[in-house]
């Protein structure tokens, strides 16, 4: 069977609704999915009520995807299996996602003192659900549909990478926190992509502050990191997860679902 741990949708900067990504799951062949929005479990019931309505062969792992405050560097944190009633891991949600609303406006007023000019209208049409956590690839494309760059890529390239001119961070939660609202809600905290991490020493510090698991299979993995990532778990004693970080969006590897799946063997979660 076939695994993909780390899915996002138009529920935070993805491009398909939950309904339509669930559906594409089951024609691609994936057995088990976890949705991991950043900073939002807001589509998970739809997700759940398409797969039961069209009775489709795809087990849902809930899940979330936290941005971990570590100024200077990009950490996330995927919690795999959390219960998405859970009161204080719903409450943070709603902290990071408003947070998320004012940084939009924020990085609007530099956008637009950069010379690029643009609406907050124009930004809030490039998110799929209304209620999505918006975040930099939606800055992005609205400044693509403006015509000012020829992608994605290379607006994060010019304007929007940590640090640029108009990156603006918003409100984190710190390694400790993360892992605790995690777990609280009955989660695993899994490292998301470590390989992206710049600080090596911060995987391990998330390791010493109690994440359960290393997400060894992703993309960017070549054999030798995935080598590498396998031994560290072995040895620290975490679970095994891997997923690619599908946004279904254009230009952006894998932009198709089922192009990378992990065999569930490979993987120990539960
Ligand atoms: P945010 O959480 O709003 O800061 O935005 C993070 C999102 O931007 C994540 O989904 C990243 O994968 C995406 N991202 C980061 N760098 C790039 C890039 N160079 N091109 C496209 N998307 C990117
Ligand atoms: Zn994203
Ligand atoms: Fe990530
Ligand atoms: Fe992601």
């Amino acid at each position: 069977m076939l695994a993909d741990l780390h899915i996002h949708t138009n529920a935070s900067d993805g491009k398909l609704s939950p309904s339509e990504l669930v559906k594409m799951a089951a024609r691609a062949g994936l057995g088990v999915i976890a949705i991991t929005d950043h900073d939002t479990a807001a589509g998970i019931k739809e997700a759940e009520q398409t797969i039961s309505k069209e009775n489709l062969p795809v087990k849902l792992i809930k899940g979330v995807e936290l941005s971990i405050d570590c100024p200077g560097d990009e950490l996330h944190m995927l919690g795999l299996g959390i219960d998405t009633d859970n009161v204080r891991l719903g409450a943070r949600l709603r902290d990071f996602k408003e947070d998320r609303e004012k940084r939009i406006y924020k990085m609007l007023d530099k956008v637009n003192a950069l010379g690029y000019p643009v609406t907050i209208s124009d930004i809030m049409m490039q998110k799929g659900a209304d209620t999505a956590a918006m975040g930099r690839p939606h800055m992005a494309a609205a400044l693509v549909q403006k015509g000012y760059f020829a992608s994605v890529a290379e607006v994060f390239d010019k304007l929007l990478y940590l640090g640029g001119p108009a990156y603006v961070s918003h409100l984190k939660p710190c390694l400790k926190e993360a892992i605790e609202l995690i777990r609280g809600a009955g989660g695993i905290a899994a490292v998301a992509h470590p390989y992206t991490v710049k600080d090596q020493t911060l995987v391990m510090q998330a390791v010493k502050e109690g994440a359960d698991a290393l997400e060894v299979y992703y993309p960017e993995h070549t054999p030798e990191i995935v080598a590498y990532y396998k031994d560290m778990a072995l040895s620290c004693k975490l679970k095994i997860t891997g997923g690619s970080d599908f946004h279904a969006i254009k230009g952006r590897f894998p932009d198709k679902l089922g192009v990378f799946a992990i065999s569930v063997q490979l993987l120990n979660l539960w």
